[in-house]
């Protein structure tokens, strides 16, 4: 069997989009699956769409997602050059051949000798392949007018660049949107002229909203491009899984994989034929069970990028550990350690009617009391410490469970609810405490 070789051919025309980088994604765990090549080739014969830094921006997002690949126009490879606007000679060369052979003609621009040169369909002819993804698709050639080969300028079309290029390249295996099932027979007009084999083609459905509309680049509601998501504190693996999982399935019941498993377990027969829905609440899911399998020393200094861009000082490297523990199991994308600092440390610290009332009714003031002495006793302000002066303040006012614990959140955080009350007080620092507790006091005698 010859070895597999899928490519994906972004046009430089923006940045990395989801839906781009699903192709690549999927064409390289295609190529990673069959122990063959992933090939970059750049697509930039639309010279007016292209932006610039749009290349450098796909290659470097496709590497922060976990993508490596053996031929590019940055790496080089035996197929080069590996950008359209390199090959111009190529596909001049072999538009001529067909040119020759009398399966295209030229087309004389209104007083002028430039030309463009069309693609001869032939007639009464039924284009039929084997798509990976939807099975037998068929096309007859009345369908399809003559269309351009190359452009009066010398440039070629899409549609003629794209199979000069995957024959030369030795590319086995398509996989792309759905947008490029029409081009296929035109493509494979190319091939049979030529006398090329076909390779195989798979073209995936779109990608939708949760309103099942088709993801657009306007909308609002999602994130769109790659940098955003590493922007957000997203992390590579979790996307690289999470985009896996958009239109195809593992086929068991465990859907957060590593790279590695996916690729072991990529199965193109399991590439959904209806299109694939972008579901933020999963995303949000498997980005928090990554940053959960994160080191902590590691979370803390993406975190630390996170303070650094807000402006934020924190106290030290070690409260900020200490912090990254407390919420580690509460963010789902890492720059929302920001917001939850900020709602939990950094609100001014107030008690609300049902607040108070909770207090009222588990007759709260004696703990209050007795915990604040226990605190201020306290030469080592840590969570172990703390969680002792919680046990012996249920100890010496006979109280326990609910009464105990909320009484105590409420008078030191102002909230009936968060992360660990140990860590949060010791984050939060003793002075910060007592003046809360002695706060807490005054408001339930009234006294404010
Ligand atoms: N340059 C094309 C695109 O960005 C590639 C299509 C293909 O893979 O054939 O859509």
């Amino acid at each position: 069997m010859k070895k597999v070789r899928t490519r994906y051919a972004p046009s430089p025309t923006g940045f990395l989009h989801i839906g781009n980088a699903r192709s690549a994604l999927f064409t390289y765990l295609y190529a990673k699956h069959y122990n063959g090549d992933f090939v970059i080739r750049i697509e930039d014969t639309d010279v007016l769409r292209n932006v610039e830094g749009g290349e450098e921006s796909q290659l470097k997002y496709l590497t922060w997602l976990g993508l490596e690949w053996q031929e590019s126009p940055d790496k080089g490879g035996p197929f080069g050059p590996y950008r359209q606007l390199e090959r111009l000679e190529l596909y001049q060369k072999y538009a001529n051949i067909l040119l020759e052979k009398g399966l295209a003609y030229k087309e004389y621009r209104e007083d002028s000798d430039k030309f463009a040169i069309r693609f001869r369909v032939p007639e009464n002819k039924t284009y039929e392949f084997d798509d990976i993804v939807r099975g037998t698709l068929r096309f007859e050639s009345k369908e399809v007018e003559d269309w351009i080969l190359m452009k009066d300028n010398g440039i070629p079309t899409y549609n003629f660049a794209v199979v000069i290029d995957d024959h030369l390249m030795e590319i086995t295996d398509v996989l792309r949107g759905e947008e490029h099932i029409t081009n296929t027979p035109k493509q494979m007009m190319v091939y049979e002229a030529f006398g090329w084999d076909i390779p195989r083609f798979g073209h995936m459905t779109i990608i939708v909203n949760e309103e099942r509309k088709k993801l657009s680049k306007r909308d609002k509601n999602v994130i769109q491009f790659i940098q955003e998501y590493e922007e957000a504190g997203y992390l590579p693996e979790a996307m690289f899984n999470f985009i896996s999982l958009l239109g195809w399935s593992p086929g068991g019941e465990e859907e957060i994989l590593s790279k590695d498993e996916i690729i072991k377990l990529f199965d193109p027969s399991k590439l959904s034929k209806s299109p694939a829905m972008f579901d933020k609440v999963k995303l949000g899911y498997i980005n928090s069970r990554y940053i959960k399998m994160l080191d902590d020393n590691i979370l803390k200094d993406k975190a630390k990028v996170f303070f650094d861009k807000a402006n934020i000082q924190i106290k030290d490297d070690n409260w900020l550990l200490n912090l990254v523990k407390l919420f580690k199991d509460r963010m789902s994308y890492v720059g929302e350690i920001v917001e939850l600092y900020n709602n939990f440390f950094h609100h001014e610290f107030s008690l609300n009617e049902e607040e108070l009332n909770v207090l009222k009714e588990f007759n709260s003031e004696e703990m209050l009391l007795t915990f604040e002495k226990l605190l201020s006793d306290l030469n080592d302000f840590t969570h172990d410490a703390i969680n002792d002066a919680i046990k012996e303040t249920g100890k010496i006012t006979n109280t326990k469970g609910k009464p105990l614990f909320m009484s105590l959140r409420i008078a030191t955080t102002g909230d009936m609810h968060g992360p660990s009350l140990p860590m949060t007080l010791e984050l939060l620092g003793k002075d910060e405490v007592l003046n809360r507790i002695k706060l807490t006091i005054k408001l339930q005698r009234g006294g404010l």
